[in-house]
């Protein structure tokens, strides 16, 4: 994937394309953000836009710079995984990999990159040596510390690394990603037609979608999409001071994550829960000042 393709991360794709463009790209990185968001394909497109041999500053799918990086063969591209039982990242890897090539240039690439996985697989010790490093990259090194827990890290290592926020991506577009449209287009549809019921509060819709609920995975990824359509919602009119709308937005996803957790973990019949959910929903009627969203 090329950082032009990077999909449901608009703004993350903007900040970095401004800086391959200034030449301002930040030796490094904290790519935050939730399981499946795209930080480590992100991370990737990021090291070979800046070594593309064939369109530097965007990345290509052919030359030979891409190619051992898609690879995870470039000698300048790292990936520093989780090792062993415990899935820690040990210091002796951050002594072994990363402190002695901070001695030598690049072996070929015109930016040599590190890449951490799972950044809070780091424990103390190893986070400390990095840190070490981090405070002063030699030229043309950048690190990418990857992950889903943040606050997990050392503050040292947040406050030496430029902050990058990645959205959880919806189902349907994980779906999406991982090559499956007819179900990715199946989510869709689904939470878009269980998100009109709510919003115009009428019973005829009820059954009607609780008929074409599709399958149990269908119904459990549509419902997880309309929580989070819900929480981005509460999200947005809480910043807008808008309280009581925030307040409906929250306890409808609310509602709506009680009926997923009783699909998905209490086996109860996705129809008959879906039904349950969108009568439960028309005890939530929207404020009357400014209508749907
Ligand atoms: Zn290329």
């Amino acid at each position: 994937m090329i950082l032009g393709e990077v999909r449901g991360q608009s703004r993350v794709v903007e900040l970095l394309q401004r800086a391959l463009q200034g030449e301002r790209v930040a030796q490094s990185y904290l790519f935050a953000g939730p399981e499946g968001s795209g930080k480590y394909a992100t991370a990737l497109a990021l090291a070979k836009a800046i070594n593309c041999l064939s369109a530097p500053g965007k990345g290509c799918p052919e030359c030979s710079s891409c190619n051992k990086i898609d690879e995870g063969i470039h000698p300048d591209v790292r990936t520093l995984e989780p090792e062993g039982a415990k899935g820690n990242i040990p210091i002796a890897t951050i002594r072994k990999q990363v402190i002695p090539a901070m001695a030598m240039a690049p072996h070929e690439a015109r930016a040599r990159f590190f890449l951490v996985r799972e950044a809070s697989s780091m424990l103390g010790p190893a986070a400390n040596a990095l840190l070490k490093t981090l405070e002063e990259p030699p030229p043309r090194t950048h690190f990418i510390l990857c992950s889903r827990a943040p606050s997990q890290l050392l503050p040292t290592i947040r406050s030496r690394c430029q902050r990058v926020s990645f959205q959880p991506l919806s189902p349907a577009l994980r779906a999406q990603m991982q090559g499956d449209e007819e179900h990715a287009e199946k989510i869709h549809e689904l939470s878009e037609k269980i998100t009109d019921v709510i919003e115009e509060r009428g019973l005829d819709g009820i059954l009607s979608v609780a008929k074409v609920a599709g399958d149990r995975n269908t119904l459990i990824a549509a419902l997880a999409q309309c929580v989070q359509t819900c929480h981005l919602a509460a999200r947005s009119a809480a910043t807008s001071a808008d309280l009581p709308r925030a307040q409906l937005h929250a306890r409808r996803a609310a509602e709506i994550l009680n009926s997923l957790v009783a699909i998905r973990e209490h086996n109860a019949h996705g129809q008959l829960a879906l039904e349950h959910l969108l009568v439960a929903l028309r005890g939530h009627p929207l404020p009357s000042a400014g209508a749907a969203g």
